[in-house]
Formats: structure tokens, sequence, C-alpha cells
């Protein structure tokens, strides 16, 4: 007896195709689908659904690599890794098991392979975001070297802090310079039984904690999530001495341009590292290692991009991060109307106008997605992250140059 198969679980190139012709689509704003109170009944059908969801979903969303595009730590993502993730949805493959990830285990096992050296480390595995990766370190931090205490500067990323907590660790806070870097002075003298962060790239203002301390306490953890990636461009002695940490965490979901969520934690002994944070189960052939039960296969859109682009690739699309970020550094720092906190280092720039009225209108008048802000001590300062590498420096200097003029 054969039974019909359910098509909705069959490839349907043309209905895909449909898919992808939306994505270039353009949506007139107040498109929307009418969604009821409570869940229908019986359903519209897929492509009905697609046609009611895309005003939405792609019409309404930020568009991270738009030109003026320059607020955040979130890039626009190569169409490669679209392609992937859409070959990812489709397989689901889950990489707690090797019988349901023959190869998906060992592509994200190519990926570390490939990523480690830059940091000195000799493995890891991939989380779903650097807060994960953090957490997951300094999990291993506590069980290799029985620390009891985390130490970090008041601009750590609020994930060390949260990570102490669910550890069981106690948390000491160190303050920062003028330019938000760790205070060395401010370290604990005794840091035998302390895990120490250090920040490459601070969530606020992008510094870089120095990487000399390694080796100080019975830990280092460096949180690299955002400048990490540096280590594969000309700015690699940004971070130099990296390669001494105990364990790195890389978000790939921001300066390697991946979809969320991706994130990489490195182990300088990644045998010992990984055997610390496992467990077997009576339905496991391997043991799971780290954090996550069932997941998916997030190293496949990374490999895809860095066999597409290789390490030059990558390196160019950063260092184009950079120069727009230094193109924006050297506007601010000449127009006499605004203030810059530091030189960027790692593409981060920060800054202020001079006058409180000109800066509340630059607040209200630049357009959204272009800037943040930060706030760093009492002062209130804007922010520019430099994640996307199709950003148009002229257009943004001219809207700001336009809105300081409007007075
Ligand atoms: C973004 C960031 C994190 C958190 O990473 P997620 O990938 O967002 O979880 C941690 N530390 C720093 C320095 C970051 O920039």
């Amino acid at each position: 007896m054969s039974r019909e198969l359910d098509q909705e679980f069959l490839l349907d190139a043309r209905a895909l195709e449909h898919a992808v012709a939306l994505m270039g689509q353009t949506f007139v704003a107040g498109d929307a689908v009418s969604l009821g109170a409570t869940l229908p009944e019986t359903g519209m059908g897929s492509l009905a659904t697609l046609d009611q969801l895309a005003p939405v979903v792609l019409g309404q969303a930020a568009r991270l690599g738009s030109p003026v595009a320059f607020a955040h730590k979130d890039p626009p993502t190569p169409w490669v890794t679209w392609a992937t993730t859409l070959w990812n949805a489709s397989l689901n493959q889950n990489l707690l098991h090797p019988a349901t990830a023959p190869v998906a285990r060992a592509l994200e096992e190519k990926v570390i392979a490939w990523l480690s050296p830059y940091f000195g480390m000799t493995g890891g595995h991939m989380t779903p975001g650097s807060s994960a990766a953090n957490l997951t370190a300094l999990w291993a931090a506590r069980e290799c070297a029985g620390v009891t205490e985390v130490v970090a500067s008041d601009s750590a990323h609020l994930s060390i802090k949260k990570s102490a907590h669910i550890l069981g660790l106690r948390f000491t806070m160190i303050p920062t310079d003028a330019r938000g870097v760790l205070s060395v002075e401010a370290l604990p003298k005794d840091m035998t039984r302390t895990a120490l962060v250090l920040t490459s790239g601070t969530t606020s203002v992008g510094a870089l904690d120095p990487l000399s301390l390694i080796g100080l306490a019975a830990w280092t953890h460096v949180d690299a999530a955002w400048g990490g990636p540096l280590r594969m461009t000309r700015y690699a002695d940004r971070l130099a001495g990296i390669e001494r940490a105990d364990s790195v965490a890389v978000s790939s979901h921001k300066w390697l341009f991946q979809p969320k969520e991706s994130a990489l934690v490195f182990f300088r002994d990644a045998v010992n590292s990984t055997e610390a944070i496992s467990f077997g189960g009576a339905y496991l052939t391997e043991p799971n290692v780290g954090l996550l039960g069932s997941h998916g296969a997030t190293a496949i859109p990374l490999l895809a991009m860095l066999m597409s682009w290789g390490r030059a690739g990558v390196a160019l699309r950063i260092e184009r991060c950079m120069d727009l970020a230094e193109q924006l550094a050297e506007y601010i720092s000449n127009e006499a109307r605004l203030e810059l906190f530091a030189l960027p280092t790692t593409g981060i720039v920060v800054w202020r106008a001079r006058s409180q009225p000109v800066f509340e209108r630059l607040i209200k008048g630049l357009p959204g997605g272009m800037t943040s802000t930060v706030t760093i001590g009492q002062d209130k300062w804007l922010r520019n992250t430099a994640a996307n590498p199709n950003a148009d420096m002229s257009l943004m200097i001219e809207t700001i140059r336009k809105v300081l003029d409007e007075a």
C-alpha cells in the first residue's frame, strides 16, 4: 500500500524561487499582515503565508546593509550564508548525535581547525553567541583551574557578570581608565583562584584591555567577541599576546558576517578543557560537549564564507570597515562642533557634540540605524560601530553635516 507523500516536506523549487523573489521586492509602509488573536484553526497554505509575511518580515526589518547602517555590532550577511542556512534548515542536522549529523560535525571541526591558530588555540566549539561562549569558557575555568572568582573591568560585557552568577563565582569589578581600558593597578594582588577576563573590543567604546596581563591569574579568558576577527587582518598585532590566553570567545555573527546565532569558544588546552565540560548519557554515542543539547550546523554558513572569500577576503571586508571608522573619526576630529572620545582601535567611533542643543538635534535628526548612544560615566555619547562594509561614509558625513547646519 503506497501512501501519497506529504508535499510540505519535499523540495518545491518554484515556491522557493518565489520566496527569493520576494526578498528583492520593495514594500510600501503600512503593508501589514492581519494576524488574529488566536491560532487559526485552518491554515492559509505556505505560498499565501509567504505573501502575507513578506511585507512585515522583509519590509519592516532593520536593513543592516543599508548605506547608512553603522550603529551596532550586527553586520549584513553575505548571500552564500543565506543559501547554506536554507540547506541547514532543510536538512535539520543535530550535532548532538554523530548519526544525525555525519558530515556537519566534521565540518564544524574543520572550521575550528582553520580558525583556532589565529588565536593560538588548539580547539573549541561553536556556541549560539559570545554570551554562551563566555559562560562556557568560565565554566571550563572553574573545572580546570578551580577558580572561585571572576575579575573583569566595569566595561566588560554583562555576560561576564551573568556567567559568574550562574557558576556561583564571586564577581569583582575593576575600574577602567579614561579610555575605557582596565586599570592594571586596581587588579587584586592574589589571583591564584581567579579567572581574569580581558576584553578585546569593549561593548561601549571598543577598548582593548592589555593582553600582557595574561598569565597573572589562574585562568585568563579573552572576550574577543567583537575584536577577535582582527586577528585575520593587517591589524592582527592589536591583539598580540592573545595566543597565551586559556580561552577566547569570538562572535562570528559580528565581524565574521554570519547569520545569528553563530559564535566560537576556543581553548589553548582544548583536550582537557573540553573534557571538563563534557557529559556522557545513556542515549549518546559521543559525550555532550558544552552548554547545548541539540544544536544545528551553524559552522556550515561560516565554512562556506571562508571557502568563498579565503582569509584575504575576510580581511578585506573587516579592513574596509576599519577604514570607514577611521574616515568618520577624522571628520569628527576636524569638525569644531564635534568631539571625538578617542581614536578608534577596533572600528568603534564614540563622539558627541560640544553643545547640548546640537547634541539633542543630532540624536533626533540622524536616521535610525546610523548611530546608537552609549553612557560613559555620567555622560551620553553617540556611537558608531563599523560592521557594514557597504556603508557609504560620504553620505553619512553629509547627513551629519546637514543636521549640524540646521540651526
Ligand atoms: C557582543 C558581545 C558579547 C556578547 O556576545 P553575543 O554574541 O551577543 O552573545 C560579549 N562581549 C563583547 C565584548 C561583545 O561585544
